[in-house]
């Protein structure tokens, strides 16, 4: 990043940005991290499951985050963070340990639920448990909401998923770098969407999977599937959103 863009995000930051604390680290699995944050904001805070949040992950290198649960009492939320490579977001969540203090911009409004009845398909990946262990934790079962993830390790994110309650029914789908999963991956949606019925399709994770699902989705014709797209990343994109 230029020293001029930096110098920019920094005042912005110092002017929008909430002072928060890391208050505890919890090692879920190798690849993933659950990460409480403290902040005096998040007392008042009026969060709904799917809100997401920005951190100052290190040098105004800001990286979005979907909060799972928040306890207002405590002035807390707590993140879900998968480790994925070496970024800044990734090797923030590696090395954070209690104490450790950051800047946050949010939550706000990303992905929200409309209405209770309308059954729903979320599909995305590993940067995807988030969402789906906040509406879990914020619905319970009053929503009708089944999962397909496509991952890298099956056996990892089915143990990650069992622990925030979201592994029931839920498909897991091995990804393969020259996307031969796909068709898997469809298979799974089209049991899950009845044309006949209106059906809420999420789409989060990968933008390029999103690109694929939404293509395939069209030329099903199913005027009852919504689509509500939302990448998480992009290949080779540095912190989208
Ligand atoms: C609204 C929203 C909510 C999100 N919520 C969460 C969440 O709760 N938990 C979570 O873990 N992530 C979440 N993400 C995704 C997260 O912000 C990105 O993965 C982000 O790029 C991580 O920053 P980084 O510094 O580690 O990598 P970056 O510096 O941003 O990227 C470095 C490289 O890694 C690639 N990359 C980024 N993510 C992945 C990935 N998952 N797998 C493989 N390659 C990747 C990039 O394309 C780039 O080439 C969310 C994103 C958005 C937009």
């Amino acid at each position: 990043m230029s020293k001029l863009k930096k110098s920019i995000l920094g005042w912005l930051g110092e002017k929008f940005c909430e002072p928060a604390r890391v208050s505890k680290v919890e090692v879920i699995s190798e690849h993933f991290r659950l990460i409480h944050v403290d902040s005096p904001s998040f007392a008042k805070l009026k969060w709904k499951a799917g809100d997401k949040i920005q951190i100052n992950v290190g040098d105004w290198n800001m990286r979005t985050y979907t909060p799972i649960a928040h306890q207002p009492l405590l002035s807390r939320i707590q993140l879900l963070v998968f480790i994925h490579g070496d970024g800044p977001g990734a090797t923030w969540a590696k090395n954070l340990k209690r104490g450790d203090l950051c800047e946050v911009f949010g939550p706000r409004s990303s992905l929200s639920v409309s209405s209770y009845e309308i059954p729903r398909v979320l599909f995305g990946d590993e940067t995807s448990f988030a969402v789906a262990a906040g509406l879990k934790n914020y619905y319970g079962n009053t929503i009708d909401v089944s999962w397909v993830f496509e991952v890298a390790s099956i056996e990892e994110s089915k143990q990650v998923c069992e622990r925030f309650g979201i592994a029931r029914d839920t498909v897991f789908i091995e990804k393969q770098n020259n996307g031969s999963h796909f068709s898997q991956v469809m298979t799974s949606l089209r049991s899950r969407l009845d044309g006949s019925n209106r059906t809420e399709l999420f789409l989060t994770g990968n933008a390029r999977s999103i690109q694929s699902v939404r293509n395939a989705i069209r030329d099903l014709n199913h005027s009852n599937t919504v689509l509500f797209p939302k990448a998480y990343w992009s290949p080779g994109k540095v912190g989208l959103d």
